[in-house]
């Protein structure tokens, strides 16, 4: 080992321990790729700092050394995010996982990157709170980096926070620094104001994927526990008469979560595992390094079948109300919606396809997603094409998919698909989702070029990747030079050793 090496581990070591400083191939291994098509690269150094003062020492080493430095929370990423580029430091805040400042006063929480969703729902559940959900997130996914990377939730956020439910935040920049945004900025000021004094930091630090600072500690935006839910559902053939059922329903501000599904994505969501299969999914461990253990062709059978019997788009709203007057105001939305839904030409339904207790299903889902993990075992993994786009494009986009998949001896009934409306369907958020199996190279090498090209055609059909992972970076930026120019004379004042998360975004 290099003495340089040897050096940085040294020094690793007298700030975490020994024990919290990994250097076997192993480990490094499981650090060193994802599910993306992001290629392959160990890190030179695992470490796993408990605090602050921990956090803060690591940066400056690194600076000192300039070595990469790439901050891992819970690396459920899956978008290669967290996967070094020129390997260095990775830093897994996993142990950082604190929980305070929980308030059914002020309906926030403080979480350090190591939270994970099915953490803090039970700590807000007594409390009669809980945290809104990304409806693909596993339970093991952490609250903290979810939110930086702007993963959206499906309930109806208000137009003056968007669909952020960060209201303030402290970061470690690259200097080894400690910065905080918001109102507590101002010595014990509350966590209630994310903006300012002045210009919104905050924004600057949300999908940068570790280039710009770690951010270690996070307050929340939390909810009540719904008092009375109804679920209802609602079938299109076609994606476009879903999307305008939806504008109608969002612009009457009826309702609170809100989503599409097609056929197979609510398929997946509601075909029976097995029971050992259950545990992991709860778990939020049933996509493994190497992908998820392929469905059985009893699975598959009952998969096909329950596809076949439901409608190819469905549209799913729930009405929530909570402590006041809650069976009043269900009941007033409820015929404010089916007033609209004859006005429009489609049907309220309580359930779709046949399926029983749909609508529990749904609600559980809300509180803690776990099922929509199933899909990797499709073909063994899966691979996500994130987006916003308007309403009128997303038909558009959906041909135009199906089409491009032909020519890749691709079925376009084997991709998923998940739309949901950001701010009250101003615009709207995609997930269509592709499958390969990750033991077959030629799948995975025409998938990836599938992929690729997929992507580039979406954004010429008006797909805009507001998170630009992989390769869509390059594809973004090269659209504008400009935008990338200015990014990079913020980088260099922040972070001018480059090295923090070096070759992510168009750093
Ligand atoms: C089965 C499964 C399905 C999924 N499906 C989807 C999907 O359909 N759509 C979707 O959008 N996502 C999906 N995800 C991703 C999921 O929501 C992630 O959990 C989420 O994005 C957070 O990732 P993470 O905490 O594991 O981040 P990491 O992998 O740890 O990091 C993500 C990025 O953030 C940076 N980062 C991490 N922590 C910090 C920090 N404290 N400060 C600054 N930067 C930091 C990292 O360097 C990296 O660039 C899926 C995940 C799984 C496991």
């Amino acid at each position: 080992m290099s003495e340089v090496k040897d050096a940085t581990r040294d020094g690793l070591a007298g700030i975490v321990g020994a024990k919290s400083v990994f250097t076997e191939p192993e480990v490094l291994e499981t650090y060193s790729r994802d599910q993306s098509f992001t290629p392959a690269r160990k890190p030179n150094y695992v470490v796993k700092p408990k605090n602050l003062d921990e956090l803060q020492s690591i940066v400056r080493l690194a600076n000192e050394q300039l070595m990469p430095i790439i901050p891992y929370s819970s690396g459920t990423d899956f978008h290669g995010a967290a996967v070094p580029t020129q390997g260095g430091i990775l830093v897994d805040l996993s142990q950082m996982n604190r929980i305070t400042e929980l308030s059914d006063l002020y309906w926030s929480v403080t979480v350090e990157p190591g939270v994970t969703f099915a953490q803090l729902q039970k700590e807000a559940a007594k409390k009669g709170l809980r945290v809104q959900v990304p409806l693909m997130t596993p339970p093991s996914a952490s609250v903290l980096s979810t939110y930086l990377e702007r993963e959206p939730v499906p309930g109806a956020a208000d137009f003056i926070y968007g669909v952020e439910q960060i209201q303030t935040m402290r970061v470690v920049l690259p200097s080894g620094e400690s910065f905080t945004l918001g109102n507590p900025a101002i010595e014990g000021g509350p966590h209630s104001h994310p903006f300012g004094p002045g210009l919104n930091f905050w924004r600057l630090f949300m999908c940068a994927q570790g280039t710009y600072g770690i951010t270690y500690e996070m307050n929340l935006r939390l909810l009540p526990l719904p008092k009375v839910q109804k679920i209802f559902f609602s079938e299109f053939n076609n994606v476009g008469d879903a999307i305008a059922a939806m504008k109608q329903i969002q612009r009457q501000e009826l309702g609170f979560e809100c989503f599409i599904l097609n056929s197979f994505d609510l398929a997946t969501l509601v075909v029976n595992e097995d029971a050992a299969t259950t545990k992991s999914l709860k778990n939020g461990t049933y996509v493994g390094l190497d992908g998820a253990k392929p469905w059985s062709p009893a699975q598959c059978q009952r998969f096909d079948a329950l596809r076949q019997g439901l409608p190819p788009w469905t549209l799913v709203v729930s009405i929530s109300a909570w402590a006041r007057n809650p069976e009043e105001k269900v009941e007033y939305q409820e015929l404010d919606l089916r007033d609209l839904a004859a006005a429009s030409g489609f049907e309220l339904k309580p359930s779709v396809g046949g399926i029983t207790g749909l609508d529990k299903i749904i609600a559980d889902e809300m509180v803690l997603p776990w099922r929509m993990q199933k899909r990797f075992g499709y073909k063994g993994t899966a691979h996500s094409l994130m987006f916003h786009a308007t309403g009128d494009s997303i038909g558009l986009i959906e041909d135009a998919l199906g089409q491009l998949a032909a020519r890749y001896y691709y079925s376009a009934g084997d991709i998923g698909a998940y739309i949901q409306p950001v701010e009250r369907a101003r615009t709207f958020y995609c997930a269509f989702d592709l499958y390969s199996n990750p033991t077959d190279d030629n799948d995975m090498e025409k998938v990836n070029a599938f992929f690729n090209e997929a992507s580039e055609m979406l954004i010429n059909l008006g797909a805009f990747f507001d998170r630009p992972y992989g390769p869509w970076a390059e594809m973004m930026y090269r659209r504008n030079g400009n935008y990338a120019e200015y990014l990079k004379k913020i980088k260099a004042q922040l972070d001018p050793n480059n090295i923090m998360n070096p070759g992510k975004l168009c750093f």
